[in-house]
């Protein structure tokens, strides 16, 4: 008797597990932490990737209902390595982004695409999908490798001060729209959607960074510019800090797909001009590219806290 108990104990307890796995898209019962805990760090990338190739296009997920709810809470909870900490708990154990979604979208990829994509919902103003970035002057390091790097560091920073992280890419290829980009940063309810590129100009001297924030467009972008504006200049001013470099300024786009297609406070820093020799080897270095993590960082942090 004993035995046939201990035995339908456990049936109960492995179908109790996959009931809370299937259920985790749709919020935050008390079963989502014990899963995060079951789910070995190191399993994560494979998982992510996964999770990426299947993200639906804007049309698929326009509802919100069953296919966002699958893909993008799981994918923030994947790529987790602890549970977030009650936000009460954050200032006794110095976690001090805890409970915070942040999605990083390291800029370009390896493969490029020369398709054309509305700018923004039902615009019939397009934009090159994928024109591929820039590269280093002196280096010849391409961009997407680059922010890449930095992606990765400051995903470990932001870790370790509780957030959860959601990565558009940790490898060097990118498959989808540029609108599927900013479709992950919103699946996953995110935060803050920090996307990371390095500048490029025809003038060699051109150096310094900049980070740019969604215009407010009605119906596109107004509901995020607020927020938008306030993280673009913690992070602008805690990059010129951190690297000491030329102030270019908190920049408003109305023409970047990536903030159009934005439910959720959206910045894109521009760490350096990757056409300069001197930013372009330092850019290619990874102790610079830590200082750069370090500086986004500490942005992100500086915007948080003032929330
Ligand atoms: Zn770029």
């Amino acid at each position: 008797m004993a035995l046939a108990a201990l035995v339908l104990l456990l049936a109960a307890a492995v179908t109790g597990f996959l009931v809370v796995k299937q259920g985790l898209g749709s919020g935050a019962g008390s079963g989502e932490q014990a899963v995060r805990e079951t789910v070995p760090a190191d399993d994560s990338a494979a998982m992510q990737s996964e999770v990426f190739q299947s993200v639906p296009l804007p049309g698929e997920s326009a509802s919100g209902s069953g296919v966002v709810g699958a893909i993008g809470p799981v994918a923030a909870v994947r790529i987790t390595p602890r549970p977030p900490i009650p936000a009460a708990a954050a200032s006794t154990t110095g976690q001090r982004l805890a409970g915070r979604i942040i999605c990083i979208d390291p800029g370009h990829a390896i493969n490029t695409n020369s398709g054309t994509e509305p700018i923004g919902p039902g615009s019939s103003e397009t934009k090159t999908t994928e024109p591929g970035g820039t590269s280093g002057v002196v280096s010849g390091v391409p961009e997407y490798v680059v922010t890449l790097a930095i992606a990765k560091q400051l995903k470990v920073l932001l870790e370790a001060e509780g957030a959860q992280v959601v990565m558009v890419r940790e490898g060097d290829s990118f498959e989808g729209l540029a609108r599927d980009r900013t479709l992950i940063a919103n699946q996953a309810g995110a935060d803050l959607y920090v996307r990371i590129h390095c500048d490029g100009s025809t003038n060699q001297s051109a150096n310094g960074v900049s980070t740019l924030y969604p215009a407010s467009i009605p119906g596109w972008t107004d509901d995020i510019v607020v927020e938008s504006t306030r993280a673009a200049k913690s992070i602008q001013a805690a990059l010129v800090n951190g690297l000491g470099v030329p102030d270019l300024g908190a920049v408003e786009r109305s023409d970047m797909l990536g903030f159009n297609w934005s439910d959720v406070p959206a910045i894109l820093a521009e760490v350096g001009f990757m056409t300069n020799p001197d930013e372009d080897r330092r850019l290619a270095s990874p102790d610079y590219q830590l200082r750069v993590a370090q500086a986004l960082d500490a942005g992100i942090a500086d915007y948080f806290s003032a929330s």
